[in-house]
This record gives structure tokens, C-alpha cells and sequence, in this order.
């Protein structure tokens, strides 16, 4: 409700301002000129005069509660953007992923869950250093943010783990997992070779009515898949979701950029 009334209150550029400025100055003085009316029986001043009377008395507090307004709404912006963003790569967080795709999901979007996780990463910055660990993290969050479109969502879900939401036909998984997993070369030291690494995805398309959490359990069954096939590809869930105690073999399909 608080939230409700700042966001309706706060000044949006110079316009909404001298809008809401002039709009609050009238209903004080409306307010005003009744309570004299009420207590007094008649108004002592001509109308002009008393105009110029209330708005001489509450301009300078209207134009700082305007002010207060204005600073707490830009304040709460950023508190949301902090507390939704990470900081090493710039993306969306675990929680606002999950948020905003639970939002997707209940308003009737379709899409595919997919979660890519950096392949032997541990060894990664035990090479390297912690350093080139995070430049590792910021290069794939760049791949991601190129292969992606900008009605997909994607963000960082865990350490060198990251949660995409995909819309797109099965037919163009393919294409995906290729572009997604082709190595990607970070270069930490001009006078060094590159470093490189690659991803290992695992895709579940979001059945209707699946709550989210099992579409990611299910992305992660994949992801496992790839990770023991050898690494460095994307394998889908074939199958519509089956309940785990089913005894249904799972059935994946796997893309892999080395073998085409
Ligand atoms: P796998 O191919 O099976 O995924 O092996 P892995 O080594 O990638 O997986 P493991 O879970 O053993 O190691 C993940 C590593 O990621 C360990 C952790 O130190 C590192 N890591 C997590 N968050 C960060 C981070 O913010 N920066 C850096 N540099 N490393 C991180
Ligand atoms: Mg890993
Ligand atoms: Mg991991």
C-alpha cells in the first residue's frame, strides 16, 4: 500500500512535476478554505488573496515531501535491482530467475527450462587463480547473453551455474546446444594462451501446469546426462515430464559441437 501511494506520488520528469506540484497546492488550499469555513462561518480574505496566502504557506513543504518522495522511490528502485542482480556478471539472480519465470509460467508462457553449468571449473581456477575463475564466469555470461534472444531470459543461478528460459520450437534446440557449447577462449594475459572452456547443458521443456522446480530437477537429469557423456553438450529431455516413481525410461537427445 506504502509502496502503492510513493509510486503514484513520485515525480516522473518535468511535466508529471509541475503537475503534481499544482495539483497538491490546490487541494491544500481546498482543504484549507473548508476548515476556515467550518470553524470561522466565512472566508475573511478575497479569494485571490487567500489563494496566494496558502500556497505562500505550503509550497516550500509540498515541493520537499515531492523531493522525499522522489528520492525514496529512486532509492527503492535500486534496492531492487541490487537485491535481483549479481554482481560478477551483471545477470539476473537465482532469485529473480526463478520469480520471474514462476510470473511467465502462471501467465500462460510456454518455454524450456535449461541450466548450463561450466565444465571441470574447480580446475579452472586451481590453474588459474580465482582471478581468471571470475573473467571465465563474466566470458560465459557473455556466450549466453549472444546466443540468447531478448524475450529469453537468463541469469546466474549458482556458482559457475546458470538458468536460461528458452522460447523456441524443438527444432531449434539443435542450433542452440551448438552455439551454446562451442568452447569459449578467455583471454586473461596477452602474452599467454587463452583459456578454454566449455558448458554442459541440460533442457526440459516446461510442461503445462509443471511447476517450475520439477522443470529445473528435470533440466538438472539432463545436465548430469551431459556431464557424463563427456561434457561440453546440450541434452534435452525428450519425453513430456514423467512422475519420478513412474519406473519410465528417460529419454534424452544430446547436441554436441564436437561431433556435429
Ligand atoms: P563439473 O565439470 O563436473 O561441473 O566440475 P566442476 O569443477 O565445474 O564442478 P565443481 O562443483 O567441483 O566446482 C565448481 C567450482 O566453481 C568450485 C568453486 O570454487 C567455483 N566457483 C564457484 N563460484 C565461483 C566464483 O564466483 N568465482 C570463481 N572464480 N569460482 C567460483
Ligand atoms: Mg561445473
Ligand atoms: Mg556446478
Amino acid at each position: 500500500m506504502a509502496m502503492r501511494i510513493i509510486r503514484w506520488t513520485t515525480p516522473r520528469g518535468g511535466f508529471d512535476t509541475v503537475f503534481k506540484f499544482v495539483f497538491f497546492m490546490v487541494v491544500i488550499h481546498a482543504v484549507s478554505v473548508s476548515v476556515e469555513y467550518a470553524i470561522v462561518g466565512e472566508i475573511g480574505l478575497p479569494p485571490l488573496m487567500r489563494f496566494a496566502l496558502s500556497t505562500l504557506t505550503a509550497a516550500p513543504f509540498v515541493a520537499l515531501a515531492l523531493f522525499a518522495v522522489h528520492r525514496s522511490y529512486v532509492l527503492h528502485l535500486q534496492l531492487v535491482s541490487l537485491a535481483s542482480t549479481d554482481m560478477l556478471t551483471g545477470m539476473k539472480n537465482r532469485r529473480a530467475f526463478f520469480t520471474l519465470i514462476e510470473n511467465h509460467i502462471a501467465d500462460g508462457d510456454q518455454g524450456i527450462a535449461m541450466i548450463a553449468d561450466a565444465d571441470h571449473f574447480k580446475d579452472i581456477n586451481d590453474t588459474y587463480g580465482h582471478a581468471v575463475g571470475d573473467l571465465c564466469l563474466q566470458a560465459v555470461a557473455e556466450r549466453l547473453r549472444d546466443v540468447t534472444n531478448p524475450d529469453e531470459t537468463i541469469a546466474r543461478i549458482g556458482g559457475e551455474e546458470f538458468g536460461l528460459f528458452i522460447r523456441r520450437p524443438t527444432s531449434e534446440i539443435r542450433d542452440l546446444g551448438l552455439a551454446l557449447c562451442s568452447p569459449i577462449q578467455v583471454t586473461y594475459d596477452p602474452a599467454r594462451k587463452p583459456v578454454c572452456l566449455t558448458l554442459s547443458v541440460g533442457a526440459a521443456r516446461i510442461d503445462i501446469g509443471e511447476p517450475l522446480e520439477r522443470a529445473m530437477r528435470r533440466a538438472d537429469e539432463a545436465l548430469y546426462q551431459a556431464k557424463l557423456a563427456g561434457r561440453g553438450a546440450l541434452v534435452t529431455w525428450v519425453a513430456p515430464s514423467l512422475p519420478a516413481q513412474s519406473g519410465a525410461v528417460q529419454s534424452y537427445t544430446s547436441f554436441n559441437p564436437a561431433t556435429g
